[in-house]
């Protein structure tokens, strides 16, 4: 199982981290050690500034290499939510070097995944509402409508490059609002009203 990832997928959170929007999808990787479906997230020693970016998360269901846009909605089933965490700290000293931006986003327990997931048939795709809140404030909220590059399009990118395979999630990027956790904050998903996570910062 692989986990990619999507970067700057919403232009307001490009426009935050002060980076260009991309002319086409831009994807990273993290490896299956980075999934997290516990309740407790520890935070690591290599980082002071961690941050959360919550993200609509696309099931794979099905192997495919060179999908066409419009086989795309054969390869997935199911949404959930989750957290791309990042060590902004260590990425932003890896974008100034130049390097590979892997200690700073694929490190242990990285991506948070939500416990359950939504049939994409009860979704209005081009509609789904998302936010995380953090103890009692949203501190994200994001409308697939605003992704620079629909899921379809991103997974028919993707396998150009890359086989999907059954199980493999595609984290779809992040809208604006990303920010620092702290040890003791509560962190909870949802998708519209429905409560898909919650972890504990520790
Ligand atoms: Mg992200």
């Amino acid at each position: 199982m692989k986990i990619i990832c999507i970067g700057r997928n919403y232009s307001d959170h490009a426009k935050e981290m002060n980076s260009p929007i991309p002319e086409e999808p831009m994807f990273f990787m993290k490896p299956d050690t980075a999934l997290l479906r516990g309740m407790n997230f520890y935070y690591p020693d290599f980082t002071t500034d961690l941050h959360h970016e919550v993200e609509l998360v696309v099931k794979i269901c099905k192997v495919g290499k060179h999908i066409d846009l419009k086989n795309a909605p054969n390869y997935y089933n199911e949404i959930g939510v989750g957290i791309d965490f990042t060590a902004r700290d260590l990425q932003r000293k890896c974008k100034e070097k130049g390097h590979p931006w892997e200690k700073a986003k694929a490190f242990d327990n990285s991506a948070v995944l939500s416990t359950q997931f939504i049939q994409k048939e009860k979704l209005d795709l081009n509609d789904i509402n998302f936010s995380l809140i953090k103890n009692n404030d949203i501190v994200q909220a994001g409308n697939s409508k605003d992704m620079l590059f629909s899921i379809d399009q991103l997974i028919s990118y993707v396998s150009k490059f890359l086989t999907l395979k059954t199980g493999d999630l595609l984290y779809t990027g992040t809208p604006h609002g990303v920010g620092s956790v702290k040890i003791g904050d509560k962190l909870t998903g949802f998708i519209g009203e429905n409560q898909l996570f919650s972890i504990r910062i520790k």
